[in-house]
């Protein structure tokens, strides 16, 4: 679960829940051929159906298969949704990830931050109506005003609530093996919708798995530790994880 006890909290009160970002991050995304390839695998395999693949398979930000997030299900035009979706063929090299920024729990970072942690947690809505609800868990986000960088469902669809390069606020006070404190800073907080009891869906252990491999591929990553890796005492999740099926 994310902390609540965020300290230094830059927490924004005009950032937009819908906010796009459609400023790509060319060098990040130039940089690494196989990125490319893996979307440009992705997009063909999102035009099977059209005739002209060779067209599209030239065209990175092609738009393809509509998506909409939990939030947008009410009421995003479909502008917005389309230009999302372009967005997020491109700028996550073929993994299928949902834009659901969220306007708490993070501070924005300028200039390119460093990320060497991956921090998995555990997180469930204890309050009654719907343990595994995507709305609920992030109603109680938001009153706390904290969010992981990404959060995986039960059915293992993945969605980003804060940009990698800010800094989002799951950690709490924490310390990694090499004595680095404010483990936010450096790391992204990927939650894994889950009770103390149930453990993970196949689909979710699947999702995280490529999530990781994909922030892998981004950044020199140092560590990936639970939760509990950073703040024992204080957090016991990731619940029932088992490390070995992220392994490979
Ligand atoms: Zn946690």
């Amino acid at each position: 679960m994310v902390s609540v006890f965020f300290s230094g909290c830059g927490f924004s009160s005009n950032g937009q829940k819908t906010e796009i970002d459609l400023k790509l991050d060319q060098k990040k995304f130039i940089s690494t051929k196989k990125n490319v390839d893996n979307i440009q695998k992705k997009t063909v395999e999102n035009h099977k159906s059209t005739s002209n693949k060779a067209k599209v398979l030239k065209k990175e930000t092609a738009p393809v298969t509509k998506i909409v997030t939990s939030r947008q299900k009410t009421k995003k035009t479909k502008t917005v949704a389309k230009t999302e979706t372009k967005n997020l063929f491109t700028a996550d090299r073929g993994l299928k990830i949902k834009n659901d920024l969220v306007s708490w729990g993070y501070q924005k970072y300028n200039g390119t931050r460093k990320i060497d942690t991956i921090i998995i947690h555990s997180t469930y809505n204890p309050l009654g109506g719907g343990q595994y609800d995507f709305s609920k868990i992030l109603a109680i986000y938001k009153k706390y005003k904290v969010s992981p960088h990404y959060l995986i469902e039960r059915d293992g669809a993945i969605y980003r609530l804060v940009k990698e390069n800010n800094i989002a606020y799951h950690a709490g006070i924490s310390r990694v093996p090499d004595n680095r404190t404010n483990v936010n800073n450096f790391s992204i907080g990927i939650e894994m919708i889950g009770n103390k009891i149930d453990g993970y869906t196949k689909a979710q252990y699947n999702s995280v798995k490529k999530l990781i491999n994909q922030i892998k591929s981004e950044y020199k990553i140092k560590y990936i530790l639970g939760h509990k890796d950073i703040a024992p005492g204080r957090k016991t999740d990731p619940w029932n994880f088992d490390w070995k099926k992220i392994k490979k």
